[in-house]
């Protein structure tokens, strides 16, 4: 039976996809989203579906609608996107969330929370675990989308131990493919940019840290797939790509992908509190969920870097300067 989903950061790179899987098979959507760090472009082919219904709206305000299920996306994810404005951030993580799980209470819907790696900082435990509890700084630049997602966190379980709500929390690693901002300054982005226009590959510091990357269709299989467990399920669960890579390993795949003759340089020291290390343990996700990511780097790479060829950048509003 089709069900009426609510996807907050609807138009974003991970929300455009997951509300492309929910109109697929046949639910109604409402994506509602400020455009802050997207553009309508990601959602235009869904415009004219009879069961897709965008809403421009900011999560900061309360929202109304009579919906079944909520994905609550809606918060910047690029570090230059979250840092540009981060009072706004935190105040999306925790206002957005509450207002999410508010409306989700008067209508008994399920809701889900986009979380993330960050809240684990930069670990001391690897490959990291739903069960440690971070070594985040609480007063760096990171701070207000590391914080902003645990107090979410915090929210999410205080209205199920409250008000016995039907919760999923999903711990989401680095994710990338086709529509990614151009412009927002995470590392496949950037490197598949530079290396499409010939530019030299900026790395951060030695090149060393490393981080696992998750191809978007495997990510929306898990959020989909952890929405729909049985109400016992609540999370944290971690959906993301356990294979591990270096960011200079990254730069050389992105080069020999793109072909041509792109260099790899060391543009500037790494930032602060960047963390040196991330790989998700999976065990839970596929002991619970059955779910574990099927699409290598290589493939997933090639179809990202087709589709940046194939969009014209000028299309794409930079929202910061950090890019
Ligand atoms: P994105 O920036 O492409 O999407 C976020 C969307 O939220 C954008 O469309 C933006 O306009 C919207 N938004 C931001 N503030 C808003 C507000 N106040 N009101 C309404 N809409 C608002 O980023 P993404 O990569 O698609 O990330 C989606 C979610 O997944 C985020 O919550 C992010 O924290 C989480 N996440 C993503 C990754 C990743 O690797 N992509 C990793 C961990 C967590
Ligand atoms: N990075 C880099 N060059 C870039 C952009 C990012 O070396 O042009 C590094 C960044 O310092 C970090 C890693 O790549 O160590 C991943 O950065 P990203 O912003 O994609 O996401 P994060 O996992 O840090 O949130």
């Amino acid at each position: 039976m089709s069900k009426r989903i609510l996807v907050t950061g609807g138009a974003g790179f991970l929300g455009s996809h997951l509300c492309d899987r929910l109109v697929a098979q046949g639910d109604e959507v409402v994506c509602l989203d400020n455009l802050f760090t997207s553009q309508k472009l990601n959602i235009e082919h869904l415009l004219q579906k009879p069961n897709f219904h965008f809403v421009l709206h900011d999560v900061t305000e309360p929202f109304k609608f009579e919906v079944d299920e909520i994905y609550n996306l809606a918060c910047p994810a690029a570090p230059g996107h979250y840092q540009y404005n981060p009072i706004k951030t935190m105040k999306t993580s925790v206002l957005g969330t509450m207002h999410a799980l508010g409306l989700g209470r008067r209508l008994n819907a399920r809701v889900l929370q986009a979380s993330t790696s960050e809240v684990y900082g930069d670990p001391d435990v690897h490959p990291q675990v739903e069960s440690y509890r971070g070594n985040v700084n609480p007063i760096g630049p990171r701070s207000c989308y590391d914080e902003g997602k645990r107090a979410a966190e915090t929210l999410m379980f205080d209205y199920r131990r409250v008000h016995k709500m039907r919760i999923k929390v999903v711990r989401i690693f680095n994710t990338y493919g086709p529509r990614m901002h151009p412009f927002d300054g995470r590392v496949v982005s950037n490197f598949i940019r530079q290396a499409v226009a010939g530019e030299p590959l900026t790395i951060y510091g030695d090149g060393k840290q490393s981080r696992s990357f998750c191809y978007v269709d495997d990510l929306i299989d898990g959020l989909v797939g952890a929405m729909n467990t049985s109400d016992d399920f609540t999370g944290p669960v971690n959906i993301g790509n356990p294979v591990e890579f270096t960011i200079r390993q990254l730069a050389e795949h992105v080069v020999r992908l793109v072909g041509g003759a792109a260099k790899i340089e060391v543009a500037r020291p790494l930032p602060q509190d960047d963390p040196k290390q991330r790989c998700p343990d999976i065990s839970f996700a596929r002991s619970v969920l059955k779910w574990e990511p099927k699409v290598p780097l290589e493939v997933g790479l090639k179809r990202t870097i087709d589709w940046f060829r194939s969009v014209d950048m000028s299309q794409f509003k930079a929202p910061t300067p950090n890019y």
